[in-house]
C-alpha cells in the first residue's frame, strides 16, 4: 500500500491493479479494503482498476509470444526454489494439471534501484526456469505482474524490500516478452506489524488498516510512507540467495 503514495502526488497517472491472479486466494473483501483504504487517505486512482483475474487473454497472448520462441516447456514438479530444471527435455504436453516454464539461460541482470543504488541479479541461479502457470491453472505473480507492467505501460514500479530479489527475473521475463524499456524500480522499507510479524497481503492487510486503527491520521501514515523510501546508504549492491524467493 505504501508503494502507492510514493509517487501519487507527482506522477502523471496512477493505476490500480488488483492482483488477484492467484484464484484460490484472492478474495473480494481484500479489494474492498485496498479502495475504502485509499479513500481514507484521500487518493484517487485514474480510471478503474484492474483485476488480474479478468486479463487471462491479455496473460495467454504474452504465454504465446514465449511459445513463439521456443522458450516454454511443461512441469509437473511441485515449487522448489531454484528450480533444477528437472522438466526442461521431458516434452510435457500444456494439459490441466501441468504447469509451465519459461526457460531462463544464464544472465546477469543489472538494474539501479532508486533506494539502494546499482544491484546485479542471476536469476538462472537464484531461481531457475520461472514457473509461470502453476499446476492448478493460476498464472504466477512473477508473469502476471511483468505481463501487466509490459502492457499498461508503468514506468516506476514502488514495492516493498521483499521483493527486491524478485525483479532480476522480471527484467529478464520481460525482455523475453519483448519489452525494450524497464520500468525503474524503487524498493521500500517494509512497515512490521511488531517486530517480528510480517504484515500479511493474502489476510487483506494493507498495513493501512492496521495504522487506522491505532489513531494514526492520513497525513502521518503518507509521512511515514515518505520516510520508507528514503535512500539507504550503501548497502551491498549484490542481493541473491534466497531472501524473498517468491517463485
Ligand atoms: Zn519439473
Amino acid at each position: 500500500m505504501v508503494n502507492a503514495l510514493w509517487v501519487w502526488q507527482t506522477a502523471d497517472r496512477v493505476l490500480l491493479r488488483i492482483e488477484d491472479h492467484d484464484r484460490q486466494r484472492s478474495r473480494q473483501e481484500f479489494e474492498a479494503a485496498i479502495v475504502e483504504d485509499l479513500d481514507w487517505l484521500g487518493f484517487v486512482p485514474d480510471g478503474p482498476a484492474v483485476r488480474q483475474r479478468e486479463r487471462g487473454d491479455i496473460y495467454s497472448q504474452a504465454l504465446e509470444t514465449l511459445k513463439h520462441q521456443q522458450l516454454v516447456y511443461g512441469c509437473r514438479c511441485a515449487r522448489v526454489s531454484p528450480y533444477p530444471g528437472t522438466c526442461r527435455d521431458r516434452g510435457l504436453a500444456d494439459t490441466p494439471g501441468v504447469g509451465l516454464r519459461v526457460r531462463f539461460e544464464p544472465s546477469v541482470e543489472r538494474f539501479v534501484d532508486l533506494r539502494h543504488g546499482p544491484q546485479e541479479q542471476r536469476p538462472s541461479q537464484q531461481c531457475g526456469d520461472l514457473l509461470i502457470r502453476d499446476r492448478e491453472g493460476n498464472w504466477t505473480y512473477q508473469f502476471a505482474v511483468t505481463v501487466d507492467d509490459y502492457v499498461q505501460g508503468v514506468t516506476h514500479v514502488i514495492r516493498g524490500d521483499d521483493l527486491l530479489a524478485s525483479t532480476g527475473r522480471q527484467l529478464q521475463l520481460a525482455r523475453l516478452l519483448g519489452r525494450r524499456e524497464p520500468p525503474l524500480f524503487l524498493h521500500h522499507a517494509l512497515i512490521m506489524k511488531s517486530s517480528t510479524q510480517k504484515l500479511s497481503k493474502s489476510d487483506g492487510d494493507t498495513g493501512v488498516r492496521d495504522l487506522r486503527a491505532r489513531g494514526w491520521t492520513p497525513a502521518q501514515v503518507i509521512a511515514r510512507a515518505r520516510e520508507l523510501t528514503e535512500r539507504t546508504g550503501t548497502e551491498s549492491t549484490e542481493r541473491t540467495g534466497s531472501h524473498g524467493e517468491t517463485e
